[in-house]
This record gives structure tokens, sequence and C-alpha cells, in this order.
């Protein structure tokens, strides 16, 4: 474990979106005699990941560019307090592309969208700006390409998630989707043995791999992608928070609910052992009840969530007495993903000078709260 001077700043980085104070100003959490002294471990790498980053950065730019509205199809990241401000930025969210008057802009989400999403949107003459991660188009990619070369294939992943309808709209006719462990025993499968497994890109690591364990023993002909489908964001922040976990009392995991990867990371802090986790939007949410006898508190955040609401979380922590903070690095993280092809050129046609997505590439611009 690290020790560092500022461990706040370590693993990801600060992002620009305004941010309303969502500290208790009343009811502040108690500084309560624990029989020793309190400390919190703060994960690094935690917080907003290179897509979520980019797909953010393509919603203020497009606002930018062409003015409100700017429409956004579902949830740009799942993260309630992202949608909210840029909601207040002029963003308009809708389900569906239907929702969009002709000749609007609007931006796919991180998430990816199937292609009939794409063709909806044509036809109905819209601009469309795609920020799909590219770590999800790549198994959109995968996907196509299995499915030409005649293979069956098993998505992991869970039934309903943006992510997994997307990737499932490249080709409905090959893809099973495999919602857990417990799923594979009453899978049917035309052939046995021409089989490939897939997976959503923020599922728990351990889980995946327990899936793609049974899958085998029913399939023993299963064949692998060529790499991991799961991010490494994913990974990174559960690497992380597994290394916290055993050490923790009490884990707060800063995310939404409807975050696939911030709610893994409250199952993986309770498997490895933290005596309890609780997932919070805001810290005000965070209850003085959860501090009873607790000595060392874990914080860390899904990949949609801004560092400032994990600083509001801090800074509570420290009225209730957990002054001393630790880093605990599994990770550094440098990745930067280019903004999407539809804002990689200024109003004049000419390559933007920021093109390349990612606040930390671009010295110079403001990394204010
Ligand atoms: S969590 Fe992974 S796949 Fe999802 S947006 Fe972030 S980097 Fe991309």
């Amino acid at each position: 474990m690290a020790k560092t001077q500022d461990p706040r700043t370590i693993g990801a980085p600060v992002v620009s979106l305004a941010m309303p104070r969502t500290r208790r100003k009343e009811g502040r959490l108690l500084d309560e005699p624990v029989g020793g002294e309190k400390r919190v471990l703060l994960a690094a790498p935690r917080g907003y990941c290179a897509g979520v980053d980019r797909a953010v950065i393509a919603v203020e730019r497009a606002l930018e560019r062409f003015g409100a509205p700017v429409y956004v199809r579902k949830q740009i990241v799942h993260n309630a307090h992202v949608v909210q401000t840029l909601e207040r930025m002029g963003a308009v969210f809708v389900d569906e592309v239907s929702e969009v008057p002709p000749g609007s802009h609007i931006v796919f989400s991180a998430h990816g969208v199937s292609p009939a999403v794409v063709q909806s949107a044509e036809d109905r003459g819209l601009h469309a700006i795609d920020a799909t991660c590219p770590l999800v188009t790549k198994v959109h990619r995968e996907a196509v390409r299995f499915a030409k070369q005649g293979l069956e294939i098993l998505l992991i992943g869970h039934e309903g998630h943006e992510e997994v309808e997307g990737t499932y709209g490249e080709a409905p006719d090959a893809i099973t989707i495999v919602n857990s462990p417990d799923e594979v025993d009453s899978l049917e499968v035309n052939d046995p043995d021409r089989l490939i497994w897939l997976s959503q890109t923020t599922l728990s690591v351990d889980e995946t791999m327990l899936t793609v364990e049974r899958l085998r023993e029913r399939f023993p002909n299963l064949q692998d992608p060529p790499s991991d489908d799961i991010c490494y964001a994913t990974q990174n922040r559960q690497q992380a928070i597994k290394q916290i976990a055993p050490q923790a009392d009490l884990v707060i995991v800063v995310g939404s609910e409807n975050s696939s990867n911030t709610m893994r990371l409250v199952d993986v802090a309770l498997e490895y052992g933290a005596k309890a986790a609780y997932r919070v939007d805001y810290t005000s949410e965070v209850q003085q009840a959860w501090l009873d006898g607790v000595r060392t508190v874990g914080v860390t955040s899904g990949a949609s969530v801004p560092d400032v609401l994990v600083h509001e979380v801090l800074d509570d922590l420290a009225d209730a007495g957990y002054h001393e903070l630790h880093a605990e690095v599994a990770a550094e993280e440098d990745l930067v993903f280019a903004l999407p092809r539809e804002l990689r050129v200024d109003a004049s046609g000419e390559r933007d000078a920021r093109a390349l997505g990612g606040r930390r590439s671009r010295p110079g611009v403001s990394h204010a709260k």
C-alpha cells in the first residue's frame, strides 16, 4: 500500500462538469469514537474511464458547436449527476430516436447502439454523433465477424442493458445472451462445436470467468475471443477494490444504481472481505449508522463518476474523524480516445486541435471542480 501526499489526485482525472454542492449542511456525520485511529483507503484507479470522458466531452463539444438542444439517446453514461449537469447545459435525453425532431443532432451514448438504431436516425434525417466507447465497438465488430464465420455467439451480459442490446443487434440470429452461470445448463445451441463467447465490458471478472468455465464444461469446444472483452477500466477498478476490501470495515462506492460497473464494485468488495459495502450517488446518502465502530473505510467510484463526487464523500468522512488517507494503487491509467469522427473537424472543416478526447490530454484546459 502506498501512502502519498495527495492521494486524491491519483488514478482518475478531475473533470470540469459544474458541481452543485451536495455535502450535508445540516446533520453532518459525527466523529464518534471507534476504539482506534480512523482511516480511509482510497482506490486508484477509480472514476472516469477513457470511454466515459470521451462521451461526456462529445456532448459538451456538440453543444458548443451546434448549440442547444443537442439530443442524446439514453443516458450518455450511467451517472445521475453527469446527466443532470448536461441537461442544464442544453442536452435533451430521449429514449428513442423517434422522439427527436428531424434535422436535429443526436449523440449515441457510450454504451453503443444497434445498427437498427443507426438506421432509424438516418431515416429520420438526424445528424448522429456516435460516442460509443471504442472498446464497446470492438465487441460489436467481433460479433459481426464471428457471425459471418458461421459461429454461434454466447454473449455473457445482462439482458436489457443498453450495451448488450447494442451488441445483440449486430447479429441477432447468431447471438444468445447468457446472464449468469446459472443459465448455462438450460442453454439451447444449434451446434456445440461452433460456439464462441463474448461479454459485456463492465461485468465482474470473476463471475464472467465462472460462466466461461461452466460453458466449457458443457461445451468443451467453446472458442475464446482473441482478447478479453471486460475492459481495462472495469478490471482495474475491481482490482483496486479487491486490494482494499479485506482491510475495510466499510466500503463506499460512489456511482448510480443503473451503472453496471458500479454495482459490480459493491459485489466485489463484499466478496473479497469488506464487512459492509454501500453504493451512493451523493455523499448526502452516507448514513451515520454505517460508520458505527468502523475504523477503516474503503472508497471508490464507478467508471462514469466525476471525481468531485468522491471528494465530497472524503470531506464528509474527514468531518467524522477519518483524516488519515491512503491511496491503494492497483494500476496507472493514461488511455485517451480520439473524439467521435463528427467532432474532429471545426466549423470551417479544419481538423480541430482538440480532436483528441480526454481532459488530461489537453494541457491548459481547466480541471476545475
Ligand atoms: S467502462 Fe470500459 S467499455 Fe465502458 S466506457 Fe469505460 S472504457 Fe469503455
